[in-house]
């Protein structure tokens, strides 16, 4: 007989004289009802064992982490909280666990401990939530561009470039450590390695993503990403997934509507399809605020928060506005930031950020235009700015809890202007042959953005450390699995 999912179990329209079960169980009380889930959803089944007629060894095999098959009728139950439950006919271990040993114990269990045993944590109501509301934001991510016609363009995860200076890299090599090859003024001749030269894992698609998208206008890449900062916050990992659309045509301002749309739809989506995982952590983010002091508890619960992002706008800023805010702001004149704001040109940190989106406006916020020198390359330079305050057509979209979630702008789509900005900057021009011949050939004004996958599904599923949103986070010090 085949087994069927505990989740189509539990929505069944009616009764049924035998089905079949596996998973694995949760907690089994009164050596009389298991609780088992297999992962297709938040809530276990309440199966009800016969312990008259079943040997005592077989009842002590029933512990948390096994593996079991259970067979009998679906019967409604008597329980609260279930509509149905199983009459258990036969069980059968399939994977024994032992009790004493077996990590994940029906208690409350440190994040901390969680990740140390990234392997098992999955196996609890929060992780298994998470991995499947994560799952699902990722179908909504293809769903959402494919529907509205762009193409999936897969970018190389080794790239050959290192121009995009988004961060800092891991390089990517075959040459022996011990018997390096080295020229002749003893640097590292690449000439022998694998590709013939420096190669590195990327930090962004987009410069490849730009070529696509002036050929088939819109497109987005949807990739692993790589970047070796030594950056150990709760918002930074070493491996990360990263959504860049890019589309041809489209100036600053329709760079901004489709990421607002795009966030929104996403966000949507998860409500629709995942709201018992969402229900079960707003129930968990709830309980985890209350060791927390008023202050720094959050203002509206998960649900309510999701709803409130897609019921406003965000909030349009220019990065000259948000200064003076910032300059004036009860923080920066009582010295409580750690980087005080005095002049229009300085760089904002995340506690700069926080405070526009969490004390300031409370909503999500989109930056733009931003000083030229504090931002990449490739942005395309604003006409009539004063010299000495050049801004380029940058975005950032601000999110509660989370600081920066995207990053973009408008590309510099004029040749000239573009080649005497990598002059400036000491960019290597014949390295980037091939993304110059774009604006040689049919250039044209496009936009594109980043969204960092895993800061959004921080946000949708409240937790607070991003490492906690992947299932085998990689960060600096930590590789395991
Ligand atoms: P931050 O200032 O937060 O370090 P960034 O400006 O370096 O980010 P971008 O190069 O603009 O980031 O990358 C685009 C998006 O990718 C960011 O808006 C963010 O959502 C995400 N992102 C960037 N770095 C990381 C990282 N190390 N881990 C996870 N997500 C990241
Ligand atoms: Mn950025």
């Amino acid at each position: 007989m085949r087994h069927t999912k505990v989740k189509d179990l539990l929505n069944s329209v009616s009764t049924l004289q035998e089905v079949n079960a596996k998973g694995w169980v949760r907690t089994f009380r009164n050596n009389q009802f298991i609780a088992l889930n297999d992962g297709s959803t938040i809530n276990n089944i309440q199966c009800v064992v016969d312990f008259e007629n079943t040997s005592d060894e077989l009842l002590k095999r029933i512990t948390t982490g096994a593996a079991v098959s259970v067979t009998g009728a679906l019967v409604e139950s008597k329980g609260a909280g279930q509509k149905y439950e199983i009459q258990v006919s036969t069980l059968e271990i399939l994977g024994d666990s032992d009790p004493e040993k077996f990590p994940m114990q029906p208690k409350k269990h440190s994040l901390e401990f969680l990740r140390e045993n990234a392997h098992l944590r999955v196996r609890t109501n929060a992780f298994g939530a998470i991995m499947r509301v994560r799952s699902v934001l990722s179908f909504a991510v293809h769903s959402y561009f494919q529907e509205k016609g762009f193409v999936y363009v897969n970018t190389p995860i080794i790239t050959g470039s290192d121009a995009e200076g988004a961060g800092e890299m891991f390089k990517v090599t075959a040459l022996p450590f011990d018997k390096t090859p080295r020229t002749e003024d003893g640097k590292v001749n690449y000439k022998e390695d694998f590709f013939g030269k420096e190669t590195n894992l990327t930090v962004s698609g987009q410069l490849e993503g730009e070529t696509f998208a002036m050929a088939l206008g819109q497109i987005y890449t949807f990739g692993p990403t790589f970047r070796a900062e030594n950056s150990n916050t709760s918002r930074h990992l070493a491996e990360f997934w990263m959504i860049e659309p890019e589309v041809a045509f489209n100036d600053l301002e329709d760079n901004m509507d489709l990421a607002e749309d795009f966030i929104q739809y996403v966000i949507k989506y998860a409500l629709e399809k995942c709201s018992e995982d969402l229900k079960f952590l707003e129930g968990r983010l709830l309980e985890e605020e209350k060791s927390k002091p008023q202050a720094e508890r959050s203002e509206m619960a998960l649900l309510e928060k999701l709803d409130f992002v897609l019921k406003n706008n965000f909030k349009r800023v220019s990065y000259t506005e948000a200064i003076d805010i910032l300059r004036d702001c009860t923080p920066n004149k009582k010295k409580k930031f750690n980087y005080i704001i005095n002049e229009w040109g300085a760089d904002l940190q995340s506690e700069h950020e926080r405070y526009l989106v969490e004390k300031h406006f409370k909503c999500p916020v989109i930056l733009f235009d931003y000083p030229a020198n504090i931002k990449a390359f490739y942005m395309r330079l604003n006409d009539n700015t004063e010299p000495g305050k050049e801004t380029v057509r940058a975005m950032d979209i601000l999110f509660p809890g989370i600081g920066e979630i995207v990053g973009g702008s408008q590309r510099e789509e004029r040749f000239e202007v573009l080649v005497k900005k990598m002059k400036a900057l000491g960019i290597d021009q014949e390295e980037l042959w091939w993304y110059l011949d774009t604006r040689k050939f049919g250039s044209a004004v496009h936009s594109g953005f980043g969204l960092g996958f895993e800061r959004l599904v921080l946000f949708v599923t409240g937790m607070t450390n991003i490492r906690d949103v992947i299932p085998f986070p990689r960060t600096p010090g930590s590789a395991e699995f």
